[in-house]
């Protein structure tokens, strides 16, 4: 597929210009005020041309429990989530179907998807999950959210590792179900990576985490976790291994300029010159360290010590939506608070770069997407100028990532296909999903999970709360 888009009006170092880009099968080959027309020609007038950005972090079935988990901290919420979370495979579809439209509609065109496995049935719900991303035509990274210790293990003064092993889950036999999807599924020339995967430090033995290490080296792979989401996880990692939990990932070679972290909240500047060393990457995800009170993660000092640093929306239960337009907005300006010297702060057009530029970075993908710059694959975002909610006519990005952006995304091509249309989903019928969710659920009024109060009362005891 050949296409011309004429008269974009795209961001430069002085303000914004108006271009013309030509895009051939799935690269960008050309750039210029004015190109002869080669294919379909797409009018770009008084519309704003970015390149993709990245949901760098997201669980897609967490969509069913959206809206509905009480105010709790992280350790007790996932008890809640994990006796609630769907068990069919059915689902775990629609809602990759849902994470991936509402992810386009708000400026993204990849994903990163740390998947929540059925029991049982983990390659089924990975290959589902696939095909729902496959189908919507958004750029997929399923990253299989795997561990090897029980629940409880991951609050401090739990019991410890070995009485907390799961029975029939060891860790070689998850690191061959996971070989076994990356056998099956990883195909980055169809817009299909997998990633290694342990949920995090909290979870999960070195045993695991190491496995993973080596097949991320075997197979090429880019490497995600959790890291230090919260207070509870800084303690444990002391308790667990005497040192930051950064320190000890590090020494068993988990970090490398393939890895991205979820959170990162709880650092010490110690910490953060390991990252910048090993050049991880940072997933920033502020609505879901607000809705379940991580904290404010230290993102002013990631970038001024040079670790880079992308966003995410977390999954959709603790945010509780995929809007990642409202990830960036909040993930940026959040920091004004921390830091009295307003030249630290986040500017719009920094918060463009780290969404896009940043998160292909996160994914060693930095050469090929992340920014509007011939040769590279052409993931790019059209949004209508003329929206209201972009108007009256200042400064396109300030409105964009400042503003309340309301379904401005009129175009969106992945890897050159388009796939929204004048503001519309074009790959599925977006009426038919949303049928589907809503006789797939119902309105909950009052349940009640039993994990969270067995756990409870250890949990307030070892925060230290009365
Ligand atoms: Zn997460």
């Amino acid at each position: 597929m050949t296409f011309t888009l004429q008269q974009a009006l795209i961001p430069v170092d002085q303000g914004y210009t108006t271009v013309d880009v030509r895009v051939v099968g799935d690269t960008i080959t050309a750039i210029s005020p004015s190109l002869e027309v080669v294919g379909t020609v797409v009018n770009c007038e008084n519309k704003l041309l970015l390149p993709g950005f990245f949901n760098a972090h997201t669980h897609s079935p967490e969509m069913w429990q959206r809206g509905v988990i009480p105010p709790l901290p992280l350790e007790l919420w996932l008890a809640e989530l994990y006796d609630f979370a769907p068990l069919e495979v059915e689902k775990v579809y629609l809602s990759a179907l849902g994470t991936a439209v509402e992810t386009l509609l708000s400026g993204g065109t990849s994903v990163v998807d740390h998947l929540v496995l059925i029991p049982g049935q983990e390659i089924e719900t990975i290959a589902a999950t696939i095909q729902a991303y496959q189908a919507v035509g958004i750029r997929a990274f399923v990253a299989p959210l795997i561990w090897d210790q029980s629940l409880i293990s991951g609050i401090p003064s739990g019991e410890n590792q070995a009485e907390n092993s799961i029975p029939g889950r060891s860790a070689q036999e998850i690191l061959q179900m996971l070989e076994e999807a990356i056998n099956k599924f990883h195909k980055p020339e169809a817009g299909v990576y997998i990633l290694t995967a342990p949920t995090g430090i909290q979870l999960c033995s070195d045993e695991l985490f190491v496995g993973c290490g080596e097949l991320s080296d075997r197979y090429n792979l880019c490497r995600h976790s959790h890291l230090l989401e919260t207070k509870a996880q800084q303690l444990l990692a002391q308790e667990k291994y005497g040192c930051s939990a950064v320190e000890h990932l590090n020494r068993i070679g988990y970090l490398s300029s393939r890895t991205s972290l979820a959170h990162c909240v709880h650092l010490t500047d110690d910490d953060i010159k390991i990252l910048a060393e090993t050049q991880s990457t940072v997933v920033h995800n502020p609505l879901s360290n607000l809705r379940l009170g991580s904290g404010i993660a230290p993102i002013l000092k990631y970038r001024q010590a040079g670790v880079n640093v992308s966003f995410g929306c977390d999954g959709a239960s603790s945010n509780d939506s995929q809007d990642l337009l409202e990830a960036i907005k909040i993930g940026s300006i959040l920091h004004n608070v921390t830091d009295l010297d307003y030249q630290h702060w986040i500017t719009p057009r920094q918060a463009v770069e780290m969404a896009s530029l940043g998160g292909a970075k996160g994914l060693n993908l930095g050469e090929q997407l992340g920014s509007l710059t011939v040769g590279k694959k052409a993931d790019l975002v059209l949004y209508d100028l003329t929206n209201l909610s972009l108007l009256p006519r200042t400064d396109p990005i300030g409105l964009l990532m400042l503003g309340r952006p309301t379904q401005v995304v009129d175009s969106v091509w992945v890897d050159g296909k388009r796939v929204v249309e004048n503001g519309r989903v074009s790959t599925i019928n977006v009426d038919d999903l949303k049928q589907e969710l809503f006789a797939k659920s119902e309105w909950v009024t009052n349940r009640k999970s039993k994990t969270v109060s067995e756990f409870e009362a250890h949990y307030r005891s070892v925060m230290g709360l009365s």
